[in-house]
């Protein structure tokens, strides 16, 4: 349990159902806000720009990092860069909402250091062969694609003792009921 108000950060490998547990808590607790990230990678079919990320190009990024915008920021999958705007984290704790970083291994490392009262939260498959099974379940990669987000999956899961609380994601409803008791909601 923390105080209910303050940073939470949730990574956890590739398809292990992150986006979905945090839709759904968002969607449950009007209160918890969640960091809207940037990202170079092209938007995917039904993603909006400024909900699901903000999607820009690799000199917006470049001038995001220079001007000191990113909280942490990171290339994921060795193909695209994606970071968190620091100021619109540090204004939604101020006005007092828990708030969500779903991050990658990398990011949460850099948060570990730059914000380190923020509580650190995997979110892990129940097993490998399920994470394999919700990787092709999605059907948004290509062979290739799905190969190197295993690749990096497999070195995530070895991180997980790094992180305050390792959450299974057995079923979306369990995964809630774990974060919002962690949270304090
Ligand atoms: P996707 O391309 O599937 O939306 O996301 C790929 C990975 O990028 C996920 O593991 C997600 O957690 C991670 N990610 C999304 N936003 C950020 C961010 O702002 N910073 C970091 N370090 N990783 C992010």
């Amino acid at each position: 349990m923390t105080d209910g108000v303050g940073a939470f950060v949730i990574s956890g490998p590739t398809a292990v159902g992150k986006g979905t547990v945090v839709t759904a808590l968002k969607a449950r607790y009007p209160n918890v806000r969640v960091s809207v990230s940037v990202t170079t990678r092209p938007p995917r079919p039904g993603e909006v720009d400024g909900v699901h990320y903000w999607f820009v190009d690799d000199a917006e990024f470049d001038e995001l990092i220079a001007g000191g915008n990113l909280l942490e920021w990171a290339m994921v999958h060795g193909t695209h860069r994606y970071g968190t705007p620091r100021r619109a984290v540090l204004e939604s704790l101020a006005a007092g909402h828990p708030t969500i970083l779903e991050i990658d291994l990398q990011g949460a490392r850099q948060v570990r250091r730059s914000m380190p009262e923020a509580y650190q939260v995997f979110l892990a498959p129940p097993s490998w062969d399920e994470l394999v099974r919700r990787l092709r379940g999605r059907g948004t990669e290509d062979e290739e694609q799905m190969a190197t987000r295993l690749r990096t999956a497999r070195q995530e899961l070895a991180a997980a003792a790094e992180f305050d609380k390792v959450v299974p994601n057995i079923t979306v409803e369990q995964a809630i009921a774990e974060l919002v008791d962690l949270i304090g909601l």
